[in-house]
Parts: structure tokens; sequence; C-alpha cells
């Protein structure tokens, strides 16, 4: 019987004669083609050696090699972005791409990238415009920053506004505040390349505002605060606010920069807005567009008139400037928070906002569907999840997800969701494969439970 299971497997030659081959050899190439069928001839002679799959389905396998190798072609052989189902539950997942953009977004920036834009051209006079004016009056309008400048991203913005403001002078921050934003990056080591030299006042846990008026002196050229957007201190510790730092500066007649990390235009998150930075009488707030802002990648740098004016003809600006696409996302991201009904539009801000009903109805649906399918017993688990990438450290948001036991253990049913067409990224916690409903877009629900399916049956 196996002898002529294996003899029904037809010839590398004979296969790649054959029209559907042709057609991805075509579109794929003859080598990745060859590879693929090796690969899937090799698989199939496996369940053959192995005894492990009854005769009918090999012949089926086989009829069906077509779909078969380009299963294979698209799971190993491509080398673009993937698109991947979030179900941690963790918003702001670095590794995973940050903010998805809102839908308004996405279609500026596929405009822009499609076809040609008034970028730097004023239509009304016909001559050359500025890149940066439309999404410069809407920062200021939605901050109340008097000018700005946006570039590639936070530690981008950093890095010029230090390079354009404190070049070959001092710079105090708090020992608490000299940070590892992620990736091995540390602030203190960007900063120095800006030519500033760092000033460390005060201890880890407490900075008072003696320690920083104690190291002002004639080279003093700003104070940097570098807000904990990615950890806490806690316990017996003293921070000198934003306030006393903005009057000890004008005292001395220095400047207050603040490195804000997430820029939140939304109050009621017990984080600090743009808004109430600016309002707090800094001379400069930077922030990231991708983080809780819910936008594309991008650094805004935001504040006193005279100051940007410094950063925007720096030479840096040039090497850091943002592309068409992200500014078109960018302005249309802004655009939905300059309407109070329509920045629940953007879907990180859905997210944060996703209440426990809500998250209790989808999971309990998913839970349903899941324990139809083979080898995986679901149910809905109360949860605590948190922002991720760098934001809103040490907040829990109390929510529910799917818990699945599958028959073939968790890290095995963790990796067969990872190789799934669609890809998912979910976790482990207490025995369980955690699927998250938080980060779930619109189109992600359907994508998902076709992954679950198929995993469960590679298993
Ligand atoms: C995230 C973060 C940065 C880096 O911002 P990117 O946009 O990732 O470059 C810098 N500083 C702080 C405080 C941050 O939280």
């Amino acid at each position: 019987m196996q002898h002529n299971l294996y003899r029904n497997i037809p010839k590398m030659d004979k296969l790649l004669e054959q029209e559907s081959m042709a057609a991805l050899i075509k579109s794929c190439g003859r080598e990745k083609v060859v590879l693929a069928l090796r690969e899937a001839l090799e698989s199939i002679r496996d369940s053959i050696a192995q005894n492990s799959t009854d005769p009918f389905d090999i012949q089926e396998r086989l009829s069906n090699l077509e779909s078969y190798v380009t299963d294979i072609l698209t799971k190993h052989h491509t080398k673009t972005l993937r698109r991947v189902i979030n179900a941690t539950g963790i918003i702001l997942h670095t590794n995973l791409g940050r903010a998805p953009l809102a839908k308004e977004a996405v279609e500026a920036a596929v405009e822009a990238a499609s076809g040609y834009v008034d970028l730097e051209y004023d239509l009304e006079t016909g001559k050359r415009g500025g890149r940066l004016d439309r999404v410069n009056s809407l920062i200021c309008e939605l901050t109340g920053a008097q000018d700005s400048y946006v570039v590639n991203n936070n530690a981008a913005a950093v890095l010029i506004t230090l390079a354009a403001l404190a070049n070959g002078k001092e710079v105090i921050i708090s020992r608490g505040e000299l940070v590892e934003i992620g990736g091995g990056f540390r602030i203190p080591e960007v900063l120095e390349q800006s030519g500033a030299k760092l000033k460390e006042v005060g201890t880890t846990n407490k900075t008072r505002v003696k320690d920083y008026e104690k190291a002002i002196d004639e080279n003093t050229c700003a104070i940097l605060k570098v807000h904990k957007s990615n950890y806490r201190i806690v316990g017996f510790t003293e921070e000198t606010s934003v306030e006393e730092l903005v009057a000890l500066s004008h005292k001395h007649n220095i400047l207050t920069i603040e490195d804000l990390g997430s820029g939140m235009f939304v109050k009621g998150f017990g984080e600090p807005t743009v808004q109430e930075v600016i309002a707090s009488g800094v001379d400069i707030v930077t922030f990231s567009g991708d983080k809780l802002l819910g936008g594309p990648q991008a650094g805004i740098i935001a504040g006193k008139e005279h100051i940007i004016a410094k950063i925007r003809t720096h030479p840096l600006a040039r090497a850091l400037r943002i592309d068409k696409m992200t500014l078109a996302a960018l302005e249309n991201t802004l655009t939905l928070y300059t309407q109070p009904d329509t920045f629940e539009r953007i879907p990180v801000i859905r997210m944060l906002n996703m209440n426990r009903e809500e998250l209790f109805k989808i999971s309990y649906e998913l839970a349903g569907e899941i324990n139809n399918i083979n080898g995986l017993d679901a149910k809905v688990i109360e949860v605590s999840s948190q922002a991720g990438g760098g934001s809103l450290p040490g907040k829990e948001f109390h929510g529910f997800a799917v818990a699945i036991k599958p028959s073939c253990g968790c890290n095995n049913f963790l990796k067969a969701l990872r190789e799934a067409r669609i890809p998912v990224i979910a976790r482990i916690s207490q025995d369980s494969v955690l699927i998250d409903l938080r980060t779930m877009l619109n189109d992600d629900y359907k994508d998902l439970l076709k992954s679950l399916r198929e995993a469960a049956e590679a298993l």
C-alpha cells in the first residue's frame, strides 16, 4: 500500500510543466516554485513514511498541489511586511507597529502616495508653499502652542531641539529621568549626539527644585524634563513639577524643555495632555505621533515661536524631515481631534475607551464559535491589559478575553497561530492561550476565526 502511494507522487519535471505551475513560476520565479514544490512533496513523503495520514488524504493533497505550493510560497518566501492580527490586548505594541491609523488617515496617505499633492505648493498664489503649514496650524489650534515643527519621530524631535538650542552648552536633567526607550536606545546617549552636555542632578527617586538650581551656571542653556512615559518610580519619591521648573528657568533666563513621549490630547487617562504641558509655560514640548495620539510615526515639537524658528532652520531639519504619506496621515489624524465627536474614529482612542460590556459580548460570541472547533476548548475570563508602547505605565485596563485550552498544548498552538496564513499574535496566561479582543480592528474578527481554525487543523 505504502509503495503505491509513493508511486503516485509525480516527478518534479512533470509538475513544473503543468499549466498551474507555469502561472506560479511567472509570478514568483522558477527557483522559488521549485523550492516550494520540493517542500510540499517532502511533507507528503513524510506523511506516507509515518503512516500518519490516510491514503485518501494523500491523494487529495496531491491533487491540490497548486494551492499547497501557493501556501508555502506565501508562508516562507514573502519578504514584505505582513498583516498580523494583534490579539495581545496591548494597544501600542512597538513590535507590531504601534498605532493603527484611522480610516481617514489611511485614505489620505494612499492618495498622497499614489499621485501628486500640493505638498510645497500654494494653490492660491501658484507659488512655493510650506510643507508643514497645514499641520502646524492644526497643532497650534489643538495644543495652544505658538508654533510647531514636525520630524520623523520623537527621538529625532529631542535630538534636533537640543542640537539647535544647546550645542556646546549644558542641559540639566534629573537622574530619575535618564531612561531607555526600547531597542537598547537610551535617551542620554541620543541627546549627547546633539552636542549638548548633560548635567545630571538629584537621585533616582528624588530630585528637588534645589538640586536643579544648584546646577545652574553660566553654561546652562536649559532644563530638560523627560516624562515617565514607560515606567513609574513609586514609594519614597519626590519629583519637581513642570511649573516649578518653568519658574526656576525664568528666574535664571534659561529654557524649559519637556520630552513628553506620548502625545495625549484627551483628558482622563492619568497622563498630562499636551495642552496642559503647553499651558504650564514650557518653552518646548516634544511627543510621538504614533503612541497615544494614534497617528503615524512622527515627532512633534511644539512651543514658543522664536525657539521653533531656530529648530526649523537647523541643518538637521532636512535630514529628519517627514515624507508626504506620513504628513497626509498626520494631518488627517489631527483633523479628527478638532471635532469633539470624531476622535473616537481613531482606533487607539476607541480601544482605550472600550467598555467591559462590549468586550464581554464579543468575547462570549467568539468563545462560542471556538468551542465548535475540534481540539479547542474556550471560555471567557476577566483580564487586565496595558496600553504598551511606552505609554500609560502602571495603568491597567480591565476587561475580558477568551481563554483557549488547546489539546495540543499552548506553545504549539501559539506557534501554529503565528504560522497561519494571516498570523495571529496572542499570549499565554494561566495555562491558556489568551485572545484579547480589545485590539481587534474591524476586519479582524472573521480572519481571526479562520486563523484559529487553520491553526487547530495544523496540529
Ligand atoms: C517613546 C519615547 C521616546 C521616543 O519616541 P519615538 O517616537 O519612538 O522616537 C522618547 N522619549 C520618551 C519619553 C518616550 O516615551
